[in-house]
C-alpha cells in the first residue's frame, strides 16, 4: 500500500491509500477518488511541500506578500549596488574615514562606497554624515 497526500481543486487536503502507483493513476482517472470535505472527485496529488492556499487564488498568485517582497527588496539593492559600482569608489574598509573627510571637507565630495561596521555607521550618523549601510546580497555570501 502506498498513501498519497491529495487534495481536491477547493484546497482539501486528505490523505489516501492505494494498491500501488497504478491504482492511484486509475482511480483517479476514473474520477474514484472523491474529496471527503466537498465530495469533488477533481483531485491530484498534493504537493510534498507544506503550502497555503488562500481562497480562489491562481497558481501564479501563491506568492506569499513577504516573498515578493523579499524580491522587490532585493531587485532594489541590487538596482543600488550595480548604480555604485559604476558611478562611485569601492573605498573598502576606509569607508568611515573617507566620508568623515568628505563632510569635513578634508577630501573632495564624491560618491563613495564600502564597509562600515554597525558601530562606526552609527557613529557617522550621530555626527550627521548620511551613509547609508548596504546589507549584503545573498549571493555575495560566499
Ligand atoms: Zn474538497
Amino acid at each position: 500500500m502506498i498513501r498519497f497526500a491529495l487534495a481536491c481543486d477547493r484546497g482539501h487536503g486528505f490523505d489516501a491509500w492505494f494498491s500501488s502507483g497504478d491504482s492511484y493513476d486509475e482511480q483517479i482517472e476514473a474520477q474514484a477518488i472523491v474529496c471527503p470535505t466537498c465530495g469533488s472527485s477533481h483531485v491530484k496529488k498534493a504537493p510534498m511541500a507544506p503550502a497555503v492556499l488562500r481562497g480562489k487564488a491562481k497558481e501564479t498568485e501563491s506568492e506569499s506578500p513577504a516573498a515578493g517582497e523579499r524580491k522587490q527588496t532585493y531587485a532594489f539593492l541590487k538596482g543600488m549596488r550595480n548604480y555604485l559600482k559604476e558611478n562611485a569608489d569601492d573605498v573598502g574598509k576606509a569607508f568611515p574615514e573617507e566620508a568623515r573627510k568628505m563632510h569635513y571637507g578634508e577630501a573632495e565630495a564624491r560618491n563613495i562606497y564600502g564597509e562600515a561596521s554597525v558601530d562606526e555607521a552609527k557613529a557617522l550618523h550621530e555626527e550627521g554624515i548620511p551613509a547609508l549601510p548596504l546589507p549584503k546580497l545573498p549571493e555575495e555570501h560566499n
